[in-house]
């Protein structure tokens, strides 16, 4: 799985690609931009560019076969060709952005980074979030009960939820404060009222390839097939919703108003470097179940990627302030199960997944002070603020706050990539 286009050395003649932080010639995110016109073509990034892989495929430049899923305007039809037949873009993409042969075929399907809009790559039948991170639910769990954080199930069953796919927005648009119903721990009654413990939760999206039918399982052998690749996600979380509505069935309101996704599908082939030994199950930790356990899972099945979350308010901007970083981490450190153990299980009782179904990890947090994923962790339930640099103190977030998420696949010996920014202003609630 690791071949040539991972190559360290690998270099691209596109001005400014091999030095930059996020998209040189070894990463090839996938993505839907458009541009002045509207029309939305799918495109991949490279250095500082955005590459229109419909012109290219429309040229003659890229596989026949690919050609009517990449002239769609989002990715759904190229991730359910086969995974054979979607791999031979990588190689016939990095061959042209290598072989400075290509430059003048290649260069009029270049188009500048600021001059192209980002759209959800996806149309996402379906979404659902599951709750891997066990040092969050740790951290959260703790809130609760001080004694025992971890409910019986944590470690038999990936815990999850069904999120709400239509209010999945791409990274830049502003999040709306929710509205809902709140009741105060010393109030007789709820109220129905603006968001006041406005939280965010750094995750990574795992973006499904594929379809099956109603009734068939994903053995986890044949998981990773099923993973067409990640972006970053924030499941943006009204606590004081969540507070008075979760029991007994889960969140539901407190987290459907809004989640954001970072606009590039880093591909499960750009990650084939990155893939590595899940950690050991804690001494005493019980076995999971057969249909959750396979040896090679655990060898390669865990991510190197490290991920952080930026905080600037208003009057920071305003005054030209570089963000506060809030937290980094690493998501090898956060995860209890793997990808391959999310996917799996999300199929486990038969139901279908489609191309272009989103799976969120959890909040990703890790097991040290400085590498929590959400406020609600690093404000310890909203007791102790965390100050910025203006003076101004967040126990949750503010209206006019901006939270970024960045995520970074790094290992010794090859060319780290980066996922581009997961970012989100939050904006007064609706009157
Ligand atoms: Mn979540």
């Amino acid at each position: 799985m690791i071949d040539h286009t991972h190559d360290a050395a690998a270099s691209s003649w596109v001005e400014g690609a091999d030095d930059h932080a996020d998209f040189p010639v070894q990463n090839l995110p996938l993505g839907v931009f458009s541009l002045a016109s509207g029309t939305r073509h799918i495109g991949s990034a490279i250095g500082n560019y955005t590459v229109d892989l419909a012109g290219l495929a429309d040229a003659g430049l890229l596989p026949d076969a690919l050609r009517p899923a990449l002239c769609a305007q989002t990715l759904n039809a190229l991730f359910r060709l086969d995974g054979a037949t979607r791999r031979t873009l990588r190689h016939a993409l990095f061959a042209l952005l290598t072989d400075p042969a290509q430059r003048a075929a290649v260069s009029p399907w270049l188009h500048p980074m600021d001059q192209v809009d980002l759209h959800l790559p996806f149309a996402i039948g379906d979404y659902s979030d599951f709750y891997v991170g066990i040092h969050h639910a740790t951290n959260i769990g703790k809130l609760f009960r001080p004694d025992s954080p971890l409910l019986p199930n944590y470690k038999h069953v990936p815990i999850g939820y069904h999120g709400r796919a239509s209010s999945v927005r791409v990274s830049g648009t502003p999040v709306i404060r929710p509205k809902g119903q709140i009741k105060a721990p010393d109030a007789d009654q709820p109220t129905y009222a603006p968001c006041r413990r406005l939280d965010y939760e750094l995750e990574l999206g795992i973006w499904i390839a594929g379809d099956h039918a109603l009734g068939e399982t994903i053995p986890i052998t044949d998981a990773w097939d099923r993973i067409a690749g990640f972006s970053l996600l924030n499941d943006w979380s009204a606590r004081d919703i969540q507070a008075w509505e979760y029991q007994p069935l889960g969140p539901f309101l407190s987290k459907s108003f809004h989640s954001t996704i970072s606009p590039w599908v880093i591909t499960a082939e750009a990650l084939a470097p990155f893939r590595v030994a899940q950690p050991a199950r804690a001494q005493g930790d019980p076995s999971p179940l057969p249909y959750l356990w396979d040896q090679a899972d655990q060898a390669r099945g865990a991510l190197s990627i490290t991920l952080s979350a930026t905080l600037a308010s208003a009057a920071m901007r305003e005054s030209g302030m570089t963000a506060l970083e809030l937290s980094r981490g690493t998501a090898r450190a956060a995860m209890y199960w793997t990808p391959a153990q999310i996917v799996t299980h999300q199929a486990a009782n038969g139901c279908d997944l489609h191309s272009g179904d989103l799976l969120g990890t959890g909040t990703l947090s890790g097991p040290t002070r400085g590498s929590e994923g959400s406020l609600m962790e690093m404000s310890q339930g909203g007791k102790h603020p965390i100050r910025l640099p203006t003076g101004q103190e967040r126990c949750f977030l503010e209206d006019g706050d901006e939270l970024i998420l960045y995520a970074r696949a790094e290992r010794d010996g090859y060319r780290s990539i980066g996922f581009g920014p997961c970012s989100g202003i939050v904006t007064p609630s609706r009157s």
